[in-house]
């Protein structure tokens, strides 16, 4: 039996999604080969001096993969893991997530490679505020616009959007999402990938016929899309049994008390070691007997290794890339139903779209209204991707990719090439 390389790079794997897509679509050669490259990647090696006098120096990126359907889109990483190889396959992904729920991005993505637990404030700041201007020639309003990912806080984004603005010598501030909104931003922005995570959850559950009793969850993952998605998850009547981080999980069947272990988490630094549950390893967590499992950490959680062992009924892909490809064709084959990672937290795209807007006419919308907007963009994603899977008789990811992939294949041809 022929066995078949899996590639190690997560560009490859974001590739081979693609190819998947391009496969059901029957996507033509020339089309093809531009949409599996990325438009533009910039490298940028930096000095900054640290507070005891120090000089280090830094590395960070930014790459833009694709922008007919409008300006570019996409977060920006702090982590020792940052690669090139990483931003590229993340670039590609905002690309497709753009499409998916319909709003006029492209896609991108930016890091630094860096700890940021191991700087001080004003090292971080000076971080940030460098790496910012080396970027600068490709940030704007109308051309790429940054947001939060991992490592990086809506502090940053000020801190982005203040440089950008002493660059163009006025306040720029639809150059960032994400931001604090004290400088323009958006309500309810900080818990929209949770958020988001809650309602397409919500959806899937109907459909599945498995919101009758009161479904349980697990989430892997206590951050910024973790943490607001398990208390919505509560809030929406699933009861959430278990939550992780990089340390360990606890587990109670009876439910979490979600505040308490809030406030165990700001006073340990850690969900482990919480009174009024069962610590477990933190690979136990996708064990667990639960309706419903989201992760929400970092990717490439849900392997070959693991994938046998799970036994939710639905998982919603919250963090990007947490289930690999070879997990995937196990989940599919045992029936688990997955809301994959493009859609799953395009909550939080979707509301840093509705901060530009915002920022572009100075005119805020009240939270309500943006939650009910919210709602209704993904909703009816959701539904197009179901529609998409039944008809094609594809699984939930393919079904995305191929509707993502040919809204961004008709926007490129339809603009012609150039000259
Ligand atoms: P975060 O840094 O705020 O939180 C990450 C959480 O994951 C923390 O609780 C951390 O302890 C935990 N974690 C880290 N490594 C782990 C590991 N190896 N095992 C178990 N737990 C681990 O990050 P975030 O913003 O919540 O992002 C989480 C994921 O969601 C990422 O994949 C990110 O790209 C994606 N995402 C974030 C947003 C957003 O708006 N923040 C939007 C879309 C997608």
């Amino acid at each position: 039996m022929a066995v078949e390389l899996q590639p190690r790079s997560a560009f490859a794997i974001a590739q081979r999604r693609f190819d998947a897509a391009a496969d059901v679509l029957g996507l033509p050669d020339d089309t093809r080969r531009l949409l599996r490259e990325v438009k533009r990647e910039l490298t940028v090696h930096f000095p900054v001096r640290h507070d005891d006098g120090s000089v280090h120096l830094y590395t960070g990126f930014r790459v833009q993969h694709n922008i007919n359907r409008g300006p570019a889109k996409g977060g920006i990483r702090y982590s020792p893991d940052v690669t090139l190889d990483l931003i590229k396959a993340l670039a590609m992904s905002m690309t497709w997530k753009c499409a998916v729920v319909g709003i006029p991005y492209g896609g991108a993505k930016g890091g630094v490679v860096v700890d940021p637990r191991r700087l001080s404030r004003s090292e971080l700041e000076h971080v940030t505020r460098r790496y910012a201007t080396e970027i600068a020639l490709l940030i704007g309003p109308e051309k790429d616009i940054p947001a939060p990912d991992l490592g990086t806080t809506p502090e940053v984004m000020a801190w982005i959007m203040d440089t950008i603005s002493m660059h163009a010598g006025h306040s720029v501030t639809a150059s960032v999402t994400g931001k604090p909104v004290e400088v323009g931003g958006s309500e309810g922005r900080q818990e929209a990938a949770g958020r988001g995570v809650t309602y397409l959850t919500v959806e899937a559950l109907k459909y599945l016929n498995l919101g009758e009793e009161t479904p349980t969850v697990a989430i892997q993952g206590f951050g910024k899309v973790g943490l607001p998605a398990a208390r919505l998850l509560h809030r929406a009547g699933l009861r959430v049994v278990a939550v992780g981080d990089s340390k360990g999980a606890v587990y109670n069947p009876d439910g979490l008390d979600l505040e308490a272990l809030e406030e165990h988490r700001k006073v340990r630094g850690e969900v482990s070691g919480f009174k009024k549950a069962e610590d477990i390893a933190g690979q136990e967590l996708f064990g667990l007997p639960v309706t419903v499992l989201v992760p929400a950490a970092v990717e490439g959680q849900i392997t070959e290794h693991n994938a046998p062992r799970i036994r939710a009924r639905l998982i919603t892909e919250a963090a990007n890339a947490a289930i690999d490809p070879q997990a995937d064709a196990i989940l599919n084959e045992r029936g688990v139903f997955v809301v994959p990672d493009i859609l799953a937290n395009a909550g939080g795209v979707i509301v840093s779209y509705f901060e530009w807007v915002q920022d572009l006419q100075a005119f805020f919308w009240e939270e309500e209204e943006i939650n009910t907007k919210l709602h209704h963009v993904i909703t009816r994603a959701f539904y197009e991707v179901l529609h998409t899977s039944v008809n094609r008789q594809v699984d939930m990811r393919t079904a995305a990719y191929v509707l993502a992939v040919q809204r961004v294949a008709n926007a490129t041809t339809v603009r012609g090439i150039y000259p």
